[in-house]
């Protein structure tokens, strides 16, 4: 039985349009702990209880060069513990480090992945690692054996070629399929850009995209995740494009409801 592991990533070199989600971890952690709610999940989880989360703290750098073969490392490492590593981005381009290392050891595992975006690039601005393009290294390296995406409302012409190329199931904004469809059985990695939901819910992100989820219908499909869950990120929250802390608070109760999904799926 795996035991959620918070880490915090503060990381947003490869962020195209502005920057920011570097200083989300802490600010994650602090909606987290907030004594204005209590530390109940939805599904009857306590993860107030004395030992049920371990706190991994922040990953820090040695330089911008060497971090995603750092966080390659470290979440080997969490996996050696048998760890669940629950990662606080950072911007998405840390997700294929983090991939890297969960196939490792899940080498059939599904991803989940909620985003406004497909972020199925083959490159960005010059770059083959920027946040647009995780998911086009992840498909290469073969590190997934599905891709499902959730949320998404942004797609081109080029991305849905990424999208047929590497047999990826999306789905859209336009015409979102009820939860049970989707058929999400474990081992299952969840990666949320917090931009999936909608503006309204979360101002605070880099690139905001109106027509999204609301918080409660994200939390639906998060809770009709069957199986193991091996991992998971929340990344994209940018606490300089905030509004009183709003989207802070919405990542919160994500987090809360991930951990109880992680909790109540290794029991
Ligand atoms: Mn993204
Ligand atoms: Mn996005």
């Amino acid at each position: 039985m795996a035991k959620p592991s918070l880490l915090g990533i503060s990381f947003d070199t490869y962020s195209s349009f502005a920057r920011g989600p570097a200083q989300a971890p802490q600010k994650i952690r602090e909606a987290f702990l907030s004594t204005a709610s209590n530390y109940w999940t939805e599904t009857g989880i306590d993860l107030g209880r004395e030992g049920t989360i371990h706190d991994s703290g922040d990953l820090r750098f040695s330089s911008d060069d060497a971090a995603f073969q750092e966080i390659e490392e470290a979440i080997l490492r969490q996996l050696e513990k048998r760890l669940c590593p629950i990662l606080l981005g950072g911007d998405h381009s840390i997700t294929l480090p983090v991939m890297r290392a969960i196939a490792h050891v899940y080498p059939k595992v599904t991803i989940v992945h909620f985003d406004a975006h497909p972020d199925l690039y083959d490159e960005f601005d010059g770059n083959r690692y920027s946040h647009a393009c995780p998911f086009a290294r992840i498909m290469e390296e073969k590190l997934a054996s599905r891709l499902i995406q959730i949320g998404l409302r942004t797609v081109n012409g080029h991305q849905r070629e990424q999208a047929q190329k590497f047999g990826v199931e999306q789905y859209e904004m336009r015409a979102l399929p009820p939860a049970k469809v989707l058929n999400l059985t474990g081992p299952v990695y969840i990666s949320f850009d917090i931009d999936v939901l909608d503006p309204a819910f979360a101002p605070g992100v880099s690139h905001r995209e109106p027509g999204g989820l609301s918080t409660r219908e994200a939390i639906r499909y998060i809770h009709a995740i069957a199986g193991q869950i091996v991992g998971a990120d929340l990344v994209e929250y940018n606490p300089a494009r905030d509004l009183d802390g709003i989207t802070a608070t919405a990542a919160a109760k994500i987090l809360k409801e991930l951990l109880g999904m992680v909790i109540g799926s290794s029991t």
